[in-house]
């Protein structure tokens, strides 16, 4: 079978909209325009133990594309990781919508667990192209990924061994 894959998603997951204790502020500022984050130096190595623990791969599917490995990953510990190629939105369409049809393109039949806070995500996959096996867990953007949705990818990553 293809390796599985853990899609990442940057904001409402791994910086959330509050700030809870073990974030830390940071500022980015991508192609000139400045971002404040809130970032946790803990989602790496819980990140890094999922994908080791499961032989899956973990892939930015973020709007920050590539510039999430100079912004984003050095700063909570992940290694520089290949990324969906997600163009900027046609307006015609929501955040979550214009990205799940960039992820299904991306995807093709290969297994994956999509770590999201998009809420139309699941819909919008739906109505496109036949996948693989999949899973997204939501993640709530207020408080950002925790514990319980790395165990929960877990657990999904493990029955599909
Ligand atoms: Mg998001």
């Amino acid at each position: 079978m293809d390796t599985p894959l853990i899609l990442l998603d940057v904001d409402g997951v791994l910086n959330p909209l509050q700030r809870s204790p073990g974030y830390q502020r940071y500022r980015a500022t991508p192609n000139g325009i400045t971002y404040r984050l809130l970032l946790n130096p803990r989602h790496g190595p819980l990140l890094t133990g999922l994908a080791e623990a499961t032989g899956a791969e973990l892939i930015w599917a973020s709007y920050w594309t590539d510039t999430a490995n100079d912004w984003i990953g050095p700063r909570v510990g992940l290694p520089i990781l290949r990324s969906v190629p997600i163009p900027p939105r046609d307006p015609r369409y929501t955040y979550g919508g214009w990205k799940a049809r960039h992820v299904a393109e991306w995807v093709g039949e290969r297994p994956f667990v999509w770590l999201e806070d998009e809420p139309d995500v699941s819909d919008a996959l739906a109505a496109g192209p036949e996948l693989g096996p999949h899973l997204i867990v939501p993640v709530d953007p207020q408080e950002g990924l925790t514990d319980l949705h790395v165990e929960q990818a877990r657990d999904w990553l493990e029955q599909l061994r």
